[in-house]
């Protein structure tokens, strides 16, 4: 059974009106801090000590940073303050993901999930309150947008998280060695947020992941791929979910614009870039839906065609986490291990992905679900869901490969 806290919610007070009047600098990645110490007269190595107090001891007051001399701390008290995430609520699962609700205001709540293994701590981090691409099979898509997350509110999950946990578990050390960003919202439709949040989880005075621990999970923003692939080439996962295009168009509505051989050559072009050398096809196994054998074998031809051109790629496998809005099921076991065989025969790399904390509903979006309904969306999705089962085949399913 999962356990779950009610946390406090915070109220307008002096300090929080005075924050809003000065510069939160969890806002800035060490290049924005340097720039803005040298506004208060202050050397780069300043900075750089700053952010290691920051994002490395979790610092919150100017009067921690002892090693910083009096007057500076008194400078940034007077233009700055270390403004983190208000948790509304925490929920343990019995297999020891946690997943927090967080209030960034305006009624909107965001989710962040740790995921802990024997080898490894993932943070699942949303980029946007809400999602405005709409994916049929997603209970965020199904939310509606609200807006961009702030750098701030964005690195604030991995800040609160890593110095939550390090408590949590009494570990002096790192607990958190991967992130991806595969939380709430599309991260490439808020770059210019994005970027510099990136740019501190790499930074070794921050918290020195490695480009290959970082994915960022995109639904096929074919020119902020491009970006990316130039500006920060971390691993990159895409939400692939079907073998061609008029499926996909109904799952993923983004399709419409960036097609699935755009997608992929955008794909290729990113793996020139990047250090990582394969990219992860996430796909989400749909009941009666994208789950079929011929799907499967489309998929192969698809792969073998881009891999002529110098893609090289894995896949994994999602069972289809089910809420009531979606009218879509999960796939079966067999289903999937029947799918993934094909791929594999093909000489595909692929892997299925394990549910982890179905006792806390730990996949993205759905407790922030329960929360508000930011648009009237589901009504409007309720309507539009009558006309997109319409366009998908429903086929009846095909035991064994
Ligand atoms: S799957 Fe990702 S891109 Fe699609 S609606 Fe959900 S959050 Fe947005």
């Amino acid at each position: 059974m999962g356990v779950s806290a009610r946390l406090g919610r915070p109220g307008t007070t002096p300090a929080r009106i005075l924050h809003a009047m000065t510069a939160n600098l969890l806002d800035y990645d060490l290049e924005g801090l340097a720039a803005f110490c040298g506004q208060l007269g202050e050397k780069r190595f300043r900075a750089t000590q700053l952010f290691r107090w920051i994002h490395q001891k979790g610092a919150t007051d100017f009067d921690q940073m002892t090693d910083l001399a009096k007057s500076l701390r008194e400078k940034l008290a007077g233009a700055a303050h270390i403004q983190g995430l208000n948790p509304v609520s925490r929920h343990d699962s019995a297999d020891g993901t946690i997943k927090w609700l967080f209030d960034v205001g305006a009624g909107d709540v965001i989710e962040t999930v740790f995921i802990p293994e024997a080898d490894r701590g993932t943070l699942c981090i949303s980029s946007q309150a809400g999602c405005a691409v709409g994916c049929r099979f997603c209970s965020t898509g199904h939310q509606g947008f609200s807006r961009n997350l702030t750098t701030a509110e964005i690195i604030g999950q991995l800040w609160y998280a890593e110095h939550f946990l390090r408590k949590h578990l009494g570990k002096t050390e790192r607990v958190i060695s991967n992130v991806v960003m595969m939380g709430m919202g599309e991260p490439l439709q808020n770059y210019a947020q994005l970027l510099p949040a990136l740019r501190m989880m790499l930074d070794d005075h921050g918290y020195g992941l490695s480009r290959r621990r970082v994915t960022v999970s995109t639904s096929g923003v074919v020119p902020m791929m491009d970006r990316l692939a130039q500006d920060c080439p971390v691993a990159l996962a895409v939400s692939l979910h079907a073998p061609e295009d008029e499926l996909r168009s109904n799952l993923v509505p983004l399709n419409k614009k960036y097609p699935i051989a755009e997608l992929l050559e955008a794909c290729t072009r990113y793996q020139a870039a990047a250090p990582r050398d394969f990219i992860t096809f996430e796909y989400c196994m749909l009941d009666g839906v994208n789950d079929q054998p011929e799907h499967a074998r489309m998929l192969v031809e698809l792969m073998r065609k881009h891999s002529l051109q110098g893609l090289a790629c894995k896949f994994n496998l999602i069972p289809f986490n089910p809420f009531p809005a979606s009218g879509l099921k999960r796939s079966d076991m067999a289903q999937v291990l029947a799918f993934a065989k094909i791929l594999m025969d093909a000489g595909i790399v692929t892997t299925v992905r394990k549910t982890r904390g179905d006792d806390i509903d730990a996949a993205c979006g759905q407790l922030a679900g329960d929360v508000q309904d930011r648009t009237g969306v589901q009504q409007r999705m309720a309507t539009q869901r009558q006309g997109m089962l319409k366009g998908i085949k429903i086929v009846s399913r095909e035991v064994g490969v």
